[in-house]
């Protein structure tokens, strides 16, 4: 197999180790979120539970809420959600001095951070939560006093635009209804905006309450119903009511209520045959639902609806249904409002054409109303029903200058509210939320260019980075080459004569030390330039160079690349014959002073001349010591000069 084989097998083999690893991670992250998910959903259960039962007289007791608490670990959870909850169900009863207050202890305190997380994981669940937790911070904060208002409102309003942020329509009409919650006290006409802004977007009623549904489509719809009904809006009070009991599976009292409302508002438009046919269908539910207290809400209102429309025609069936709700007993109920029982015998003692009856039940009911209106948020409302509703009994009684008294009042006193509350009111019953998600989706693609061309900057700074990064790198690598090149060249150079390019006494004797050890059967020959000194003398030194540099390149010329050859110093020249006996070592040594004698053209003179030399040759014959072979090279040369010199001395060990 090729180097290039197996790195490609590596190479697939570690691609596969790393996709299996990833996607493995992908699968646990994916099961992770969803375990974590299911445990925010129990959470925001276990929340709205709380909430709505604690210390309440409700089918859920506090113990069954410890329970859940306990089984669900919120008090060690250290997630962001653990965070959140703890605080969410610990603010609920902070405040609370004579009742328990929720067995939870907050642990840490809540940061933006955990809020974040919260978001990314389930937008609904924030606002919800988040609003839950304005609303309820600021109760304790002001003691349970409207006063509320000038902190919740602001603080949901940035809610409900943070949310709007996220693009996520059901979580910013959940921010928008319980903006609206608390724009109830300050400014109806402003709550009304808010709810049906949410409308189109608000979670279904469902049997599961969580935090998100907690304030629901039916929630809205009720509030609407509520709200219209005392702006005496009566169309679209009945809208609103009719929504409820068409869409709905509600309880008994929501759905009874929405009946009276539709009837109500029926009446108020003077519809007497609709009315009529909708308090048959609602005494037929709330009949088959078994609720005594609704059943006397509804037969009051087709009471009311007999007397007003059809009183000359229906006699009988008004007096039976009277003696019918005498037989319930209204006043037993906590669900049927004080003020409503004595309307109740107010229109009984007109049926029964009891005047002193029905002064006292309206005075009876004219304190109630008083007493109530004192104590409540909503006094304008009040006092504006209770002019309403003695119009109308004053005008079937008969009594018409009482009843346009009343009459009167009432629309003075609607009139100066609607003036105040149409004010502020920039009605909008198109789909709001739609538009304004629409643009915090433009505002949220802006920021994205925004800030993809920032990430682009960013890239091409990485870009320039990595670019100078590799310009150095090569820069440096160069350098590394040159000064390796130069140093190299300066190391070759030193190894070198300067003038004939042979090698140095310094390199020869290094490289000999190694090469005698090896080589056993090697000769050197020391030579010497004959009467170098005269050449000098009589053609200059120039020309004597030539000479020193001509000769160098003849021996170079004729020895093998194994051999070498280093100038001694001067004029004196030692050769390494490797592996070479005495005779041919001899034999070249020769050829070189027969070559340098046909030699006689020189570039730096005229004059023709031809140069010789001596040399002492020695066989080493396993000689390693270097000074005893020079020497012995040098007495050889000595006495080959002494002999006639232009010949060569040879000696072996
Ligand atoms: P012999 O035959 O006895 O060796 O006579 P000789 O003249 O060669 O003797 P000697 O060793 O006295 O002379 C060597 C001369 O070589 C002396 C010096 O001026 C000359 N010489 C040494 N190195 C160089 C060099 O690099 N260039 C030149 N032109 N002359 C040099
Ligand atoms: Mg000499
Ligand atoms: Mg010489």
């Amino acid at each position: 197999m090729t180097a290039w084989c197996r790195f490609t097998r590596v190479k697939f083999c570690l691609l596969f180790i790393i996709f299996v690893s990833h996607s493995l991670h992908a699968q646990l992250d994916k099961s992770s979120e969803k375990l974590r998910l299911k445990k925010l959903d129990a959470y925001s259960h276990l929340a709205a539970t709380t909430i709505y039962n604690w210390n309440n007289q409700t089918d859920i007791d506090n113990d069954q809420i410890k329970t859940k608490i306990e089984n669900l670990q919120i008090q060690t959870d250290d997630t962001s959600e653990g965070v959140i909850f703890r605080h969410l169900l610990a603010t609920g009863t902070a405040n609370e001095t004579e009742s328990p207050r929720v067995p939870i202890y907050v642990r840490s305190p809540l940061l933006e951070s955990h809020w974040n997380e919260l978001k990314s994981l389930n937008p609904d669940l924030y606002a919800a939560a988040r609003a839950y937790y304005i609303y309820a911070r600021a109760v304790n904060d002001f003691k349970g006093s409207s006063q509320r208002i000038n902190e919740t409102v602001p603080a949901l309003r940035r809610l409900k635009r943070e949310v709007l942020e996220t693009e996520n329509k059901t979580a910013t009409a959940i921010a928008s209804i319980w903006l609206a919650m608390e724009l109830t006290l300050a400014n109806p006409i402003q709550a009304i905006n808010e709810i049906e802004y949410a409308l189109p977007h608000l979670p279904a009623r469902s049997s599961r309450l969580t935090l998100e549904n907690a304030l629901d489509n039916d929630t809205a719809h009720e509030w609407l119903r509520i709200a219209f009904t005392e702006l005496s809006v009566p169309s679209r009070a009945y809208f609103h009511s009719m929504k409820i009991v068409e869409g709905s599976t509600q309880n008994d009292d929501v759905v009874t209520w929405a009946y009276y409302t539709a009837i109500d508002s029926l009446l108020l438009q003077a519809k007497y045959e609709e009315a009529l046919f909708i308090s048959e269908k609602a005494i037929e539910l709330v009949k088959n639902r078994n609720s005594k207290a609704n059943v006397f809400l509804i037969f009051y209102q087709k009471l009311r609806v007999l007397i007003m429309g059809f009183r000359v025609t229906h006699d009988s069936q008004i007096r039976s249904i009277v003696s019918e709700m005498e037989a319930i007993g209204a006043s037993q109920f906590e669900t049927v409002p004080e003020e409503l029982v004595y309307l109740y015998q107010s229109y009984k003692a007109i049926v029964e054409n009891n005047e002193q009856q029905l002064s006292l039940a309206v005075k009876k009911y004219e304190n109630s109303v008083l007493n109530s209106a004192s104590s409540s948020e909503f006094k304008s409302q009040y006092l504006l029903r209770k002019e309403l509703e003695l119009t109308r009994i004053y005008d079937i009684a008969g009594d018409y200058e009482k009843a346009y008294a009343h009459s009167k009042a009432y629309n003075q006193l609607l009139f100066k509210k609607n003036t105040e509350q149409f004010k502020f009111s920039a009605s909008n019953f198109s789909d709001g939320i739609a538009k304004d998600v629409e643009l915090a989706h433009y505002r949220q693609k802006e920021l994205n260019v925004l800030r993809d061309e920032k990430e682009g900057l960013s890239t091409d700074k990485e870009a320039m980075k990595t670019i100078i990064f590799a310009l150095v790198v090569t820069i440096l690598a160069i350098l590394a080459l040159w000064l390796w090149i130069s140093k190299r060249q300066s190391d070759l150079l030193a190894e070198r004569d300067s003038l004939t390019g042979a090698l140095t006494r310094r390199a020869m004797l290094n490289s000999l030390k190694k090469s005698l050890n090896d080589n056993k059967t090697s000769c050197i020959a020391l030579l010497d330039v004959d009467n170098f000194k005269k050449i000098n003398d009589r053609y200059g030194h120039t020309v004597g160079d030539e000479v020193l540099t001509t000769f160098t390149q003849i021996i170079q010329n004729r020895i093998r690349k194994s051999d070498k050859l280093c100038r001694y110093g001067g004029e004196e020249f030692l050769i390494y014959f490797s592996d070479s006996d005495q005779q041919s070592a001899k034999r070249i040594l020769d050829e070189l002073n027969m070559t340098l004698s046909r030699q006689k053209h020189w570039r730096h003179t005229n004059e023709k001349f031809s140069v010789s030399f001596s040399s002492g040759l020695l066989n080493v014959n396993g000689e390693t010591n270097l000074d005893t072979i020079i020497k012995a090279c040098d007495e050889l040369l000595y006495k080959a000069k002494r002999t006639g010199r232009a010949r060569v001395e040879a000696y072996a060990f």
